[in-house]
């Protein structure tokens, strides 16, 4: 059956507390009781509708919770003060000293980092595979695994996790498949191809305005029980509660999601194609010569194209700074890290949001020092922005 994410968005209503169109925001930290014995019974289990201290929860986090959900098609959600909030609290959750992560070793270098130093000061081992490669993600699995992990459309290289294929193999060892949906938010529905929880960093396409770092989990309701638990809940007690001011934020830019994802892909694809046409080597899943793209069609909700990212790769480290400098200079866009912004960003991964992952990995996974991840942003005349790349291509005599 073919699912509409936007659809959910769009019959998400909400009535603030006078019927404002947009809910209030939840401008306090606590909450009053009319008796202690509520207070009592709310401390001893949650009550739908109740809300006792903002780091636990408080409507405006709920609300912007409760569409993520929507979008998700999973029972539950819980918002989180950043992307990296959201990972470190859904491992922390799902495992304890002694315990394994199999990870993809394409993710974000900030988890990449939380995986391979952090986590083995707690005592959680992570091992790091090619998780387009079944076997081998197989032949990693031990009495000690809890996870697999891994990113839907993964930073920066743009691989397609094979979703059905991973939740299989999961389930059949009892193991929680993670996926990490921030490149292709309505694009791929982890949720309903057999992940069992799905984390974004709001802070990029959800959002779409670079002005807040913000994350989500996504999950059934019983997982999100136990991230805020009041005793046991890694989300209660790590604490990384969102500020109700970005979540009413964000919950009104979801509004939009859809439209901006259409053209972001839109310009996407348009500056794929016409950079490889000029012999630019270019990762991007919406090409028929991208090794991923049958699957990339056979995992997508239709509507919304294959994402804005893309990248490209140049001949040198060198290079590609130089040519992003001058991009910068003939407003393609801004040489900033981040994603999912209405202009377009782009940097270079090697050395800045995968430089946590070291060189050798990086090349046996297929990043080069040359490589450029571009988000496209939604240019009303993506013909002039091309030409302005092509215009720096020229200068730099790279075509
Ligand atoms: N996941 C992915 C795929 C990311 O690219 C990032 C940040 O770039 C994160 C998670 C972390 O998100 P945040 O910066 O909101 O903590």
């Amino acid at each position: 059956m073919v699912f509409d994410p936007s659809s959910r968005i769009q019959d998400y209503q909400v009535f603030g507390e006078f019927g404002d169109v947009n809910p209030s925001i939840t401008d306090s930290s606590t909450f009053t009781f009319l008796s202690p014995d509520t207070m009592k019974e709310l401390f001893a289990h949650e009550m739908e509708g109740c809300f006792l201290y903002s780091r636990h929860w408080n409507p405006i986090n709920k609300y912007l919770s409760r569409a993520l959900s929507a979008m998700e098609d999973t029972e539950s959600a819980q918002v989180t003060a950043s992307g990296m909030a959201a990972i470190s609290c859904t491992i922390m959750q799902l495992c304890t000293t002694g315990d394994e992560v199999i990870s993809s070793r394409t993710i974000y270098g900030g988890t990449y980092a939380l995986f391979k130093n952090f986590l083995p000061r707690l005592g959680i081992g992570v091992n790091f595979v090619n998780i387009n490669d079944i076997d081998a993600v197989r032949n990693k699995i031990t009495e000690k695994t809890k996870v697999i992990y891994c990113e839907s459309m993964s930073n920066p290289l743009l691989e397609i996790a094979d979703i059905p294929a991973l939740s299989e193999l999961a389930h059949k060892h009892n193991l929680t498949l993670v996926v990490d949906n921030t490149f292709s938010p309505m694009i791929l529905s982890p949720a309903r191809l057999g992940a069992d929880v799905v984390i974004h960093s709001l802070t990029k396409f959800i959002n779409g305005t670079s002005d807040c770092v913000a994350g989500c989990i996504c999950s059934t309701q019983e997982f999100i029980h136990h991230l805020t638990d009041i005793n046991t809940g890694a989300c209660m007690l790590l604490g990384p509660v969102l500020d109700s001011f970005r979540s009413a934020s964000i919950l009104k830019n979801l509004h939009s999601l859809h439209i901006r994802m259409q053209k972001h892909s839109k310009n996407a694809l348009y500056l794929a194609e016409k950079l490889q046409e000029l012999g630019i080597k270019v990762f991007y899943p919406g090409l028929p010569s991208y090794g991923k793209h049958e699957l990339m069609k056979q995992l997508m909700n239709p509507g919304f194209g294959f994402g804005g990212m893309m990248a490209i790769n140049v001949a040198d480290e060198a290079t590609s700074y130089q040519l992003m400098e001058m991009m910068q200079q003939e407003r393609v866009g801004y040489l900033a890290v981040s994603l999912g912004y209405f202009k377009t960003l782009f940097s270079p991964p090697g050395s800045s949001t995968s430089s946590e992952i070291p060189k050798e990995e990086q090349e046996a996974m297929g990043l080069s020092s040359g490589m450029i991840r571009l988000s496209v942003g939604l240019d009303n005349e993506i013909e002039k922005t091309f030409e302005r790349i092509k215009y720096c291509l020229e200068k730099l005599l790279l075509v």
